[in-house]
């Protein structure tokens, strides 16, 4: 079911270049949703932005007793809602909806790998929480589902590089790589990654050319691989399709709502061009 609510503010701050984290009072919204899902952001008050932005879920924080009480989004500022979200003050009200989106799938593996490139590292932290089975979500009691998960995760300078020490606590195997070698190693993270070849799974984020670099090198490795897509989008509970992908059918391809049949897809599946 999704939720609507005013939640206020409790905190927003900065974790690197135009980089923010902001923490949700919402406890309805945070016990339901799970990693890989996302949430409407809406500025009340306002029509200029008149329509709500997505962002995924960065985690849920929890009361003493272990219940979900708030949300973290983690928000790269690019444009005019994310300029405005990064003056809004603790105690101030933020609508949004949710939990949106059919997350990510619930890995049985050896080794989890998740590859993430700009702000693409977001949905990531509570599914490494999810898959080592230190957290669990939407009710669902933690369980072990993985060994280990690496995050290889590229951004283009240091400086841009957000919530690293994150996912550091929460156990993960963090590799970075940068454009200008600023931070880890010289490049692209497709390329750190043919470097190292994990066996895999595989879950990708991030700007739509590292997808289909990340696609590529695993069909050739015969690997799973699935993506989470960041395409623009309206309403974000499938009404408005302004967020269509093309996804291979039995007779050829289909139109695929990214807010609803998405937004993680079998890598396989999407028809790239
Ligand atoms: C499911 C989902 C989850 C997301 N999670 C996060 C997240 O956790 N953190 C985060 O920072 N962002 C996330 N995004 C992207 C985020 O929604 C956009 O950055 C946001 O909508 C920008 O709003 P704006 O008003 O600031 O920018 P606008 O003023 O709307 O646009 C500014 C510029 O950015 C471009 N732009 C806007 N949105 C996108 C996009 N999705 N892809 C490429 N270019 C775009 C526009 O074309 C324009 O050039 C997510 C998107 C989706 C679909």
């Amino acid at each position: 079911m999704i939720l609507q609510r005013t939640a206020q503010v409790i905190e927003n701050v900065s974790l690197a270049e135009r980089t923010f984290r902001i923490r949700l009072d919402c406890p309805e919204i945070a016990a339901a949703i799970r990693p890989g899902q996302f949430l409407m952001l809406r500025l009340p008050g306002t029509s200029d932005p008149l329509l709500a932005r997505p962002f995924a879920l960065y985690d849920t924080v929890l009361d003493p007793s272990g219940t979900p009480v708030a949300l973290d989004v983690v928000y790269l500022v690019v444009g005019k809602m994310t300029g405005l979200l990064a003056e809004v003050k603790a105690g101030e009200p933020i609508e949004l909806w949710g939990p949106l989106g059919n997350g990510f799938p619930q890995l049985e593996a050896e080794h989890g790998v998740c590859v993430a490139g700009g702000i693409g590292q977001t949905p990531f932290l509570a599914y490494v929480r999810e898959l080592l089975g230190t957290r669990g979500y939407a009710g669902q009691r933690p369980r072990k589902r993985v060994e280990r998960v690496s995050l290889y995760y590229g951004v283009r300078t240091a400086s841009l590089a957000a919530g690293v020490e994150d996912f550091q606590a929460a156990g993960c195997e963090v590799h970075l790589a940068s454009d200008d070698g600023s931070i880890g190693e010289r490049g692209f993270v497709t390329r750190l990654l043919e470097r190292d070849r994990p066996a895999g799974p595989f879950v990708g984020c991030g700007p739509e050319p590292m997808l289909h670099a990340l696609t590529k090198l695993t069909a050739s490795w015969k690997a799973k691989c699935y993506v989470s897509l960041e395409t623009p989008m309206a309403c974000g509970f499938g009404v408005c399709f302004s967020c269509v992908t093309k996804v291979k059918t039995a007779t050829g391809w289909d139109y695929k709502r990214v807010c609803t049949e998405g937004p993680v897809f079998d890598a396989d599946s999407l028809v790239v061009g």
